[in-house]
């Protein structure tokens, strides 16, 4: 029965080849080429030619492309605008979990420091916290509000 196994095993990498042999092939071929676009950087969110490989920040959707744009002291301003506005087009799931307990953690202490007298700190707590009610109220908004705006 030992002296069958060598055998065996070949009939079935023999016929695993046979079936599967071409389509994996052609897989693996697919997978280590060069795409078809050639060598033109492209935007990950909105798949258009980049101006340059090295750019930051891509010029048609304005998100960060790079590592760069968000570390960067002037570019980490149009990172973060970018965060909230992604953030605030499509509100779902854990995102419109973490959204709302932000807001919910922003208005118990705004509450808290109004109802102890302390109105500046409340005033204050409010601005601190007014980007992720801004984002709640235009994502809520847009999900009452009429179809196909932007
Ligand atoms: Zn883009």
């Amino acid at each position: 029965m030992r002296a069958l196994l060598p055998t065996a095993l070949l009939a079935v990498a023999l016929l695993l080849g046979t079936l599967y042999g071409r389509p994996l092939l052609h897989a693996v071929r697919r997978h280590f080429s060069y795409p078809s676009y050639g060598l033109t950087a492209l935007c990950p969110h909105c798949i258009l030619p980049l101006p340059r490989p090295d750019s930051h920040v891509c010029p048609s959707c304005m998100l960060p492309v790079s590592g760069f744009a968000a570390t960067d002291p002037i570019l980490r301003v149009l990172s973060t605008g970018a965060l909230f506005r992604q953030g605030s087009r499509r509100l779902v799931g854990a995102g419109l979990a973490g959204v709302s307990l932000l807001c919910a953690g922003t208005l118990v202490i705004v509450c808290f420091l109004w109802a102890d007298g302390e109105r500046e700190a409340s005033i204050g707590a409010l601005v601190t916290g007014s980007p992720w009610l801004i984002v709640s109220f235009k994502a809520l908004s847009a999900r009452h509000g009429p179809a196909g705006g932007a």
